[in-house]
């Protein structure tokens, strides 16, 4: 599949599968902005992709800024065909009674309103354009929970139903709503969960986990047809069938 012509608009880019999914959907043709809140880091992956990548630095927590991200993407490329709502946060790992009210707050912040922020500054855009595709990096957080994790596991579960509003609302005017559950990936997230030393996850070794590359493959297969059957649903990469199908080799 090529990307030629079309404009990726990718959060939390500045590591892990957001520079992964950046940098693999800049090698298929697309445009890029990459957007983080990490300006050199971004600038540093902007350069390596060269002239057809551009870093903007920005707080998805901060309606103004997410705005701002998005108004300049459409000036400096005229388009935002693909929006992928990646960014996230875990740490700190507490049980519920445990946690600062900031430290959840900042977890709901910015994995759940840092999507809603970015889907209503973009949906008007695609829908003058006519359509674009929206995928919400989910997780299996979405459907179970874990010791620990109650601020992650609640983002998660909001993100899904962003998700599915999102098709609900925006599928009949073109919009391709959905979300890509990955498993673990081998990313700085990662390792501050093994850090913290709570509930199974923290228990895994990093070859347990598939590299953020294979993520990015799947963000570039659901950006294809293959993505409309997954319409305000999670795509869940860690089944073998998944894998299979993006051509991604067994675990
Ligand atoms: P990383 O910690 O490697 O990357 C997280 C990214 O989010 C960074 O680029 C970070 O950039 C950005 N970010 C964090 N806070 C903000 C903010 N306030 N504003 C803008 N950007 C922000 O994690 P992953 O790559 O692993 O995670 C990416 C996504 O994948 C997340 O949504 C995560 O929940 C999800 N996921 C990850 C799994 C895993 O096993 N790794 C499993 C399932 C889902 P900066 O600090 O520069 O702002």
């Amino acid at each position: 599949m090529t990307f030629s012509g079309k404009t990726v608009l990718i959060t939390g880019a500045s590591r892990g599968i957001g520079a992964a999914t950046a940098q693999h959907l800049a090698s298929l043709g697309a445009n890029v902005v990459l957007t983080a809140r990490s300006a050199d880091a971004l600038e540093q992956i902007a350069a390596q992709i060269g002239s057809q990548a551009k870093a903007i630095s920005c707080d998805v927590s901060d309606y103004d800024q997410v705005k701002s991200v998005v108004d300049l993407t459409l000036a400096h490329f005229g388009s935002i065909d693909i929006l992928v709502n990646n960014a996230g946060l875990l740490a700190p790992v507490h049980r519920l009674a445990e946690f600062t009210p900031k430290d959840w707050d900042q977890i709901i912040d910015v994995n759940v309103k840092g999507v809603f922020y970015m889907m209503h500054a973009a949906l008007p855009i695609m829908i003058e354009q006519g359509g674009g595709t929206i995928i919400n990096i989910s997780s299996g957080a979405a459907y179970g929970v874990l010791e620990g994790w109650s601020h992650y596991c609640a983002s998660k579960a909001a993100v899904l139903q962003l998700t599915r509003s999102g098709h609900e609302e925006y599928g009949a005017q073109g919009i391709t709503c959905l979300g890509l559950s990955p498993g673990t990936v081998a990313t700085e997230m990662q390792v501050l969960i093994k850090a913290s030393g709570v509930n199974p996850v923290s228990q895994l070794e990093v070859a347990d986990h598939i590299p953020a590359t294979d993520v990015a493959q799947a963000v570039a297969y659901l950006c294809g047809p293959a993505g409309t059957k997954y319409l305000g649903e999670d795509f869940h990469l860690k089944s073998p069938e998944s894998r299979a199908a993006i051509g991604l080799p067994k675990r």
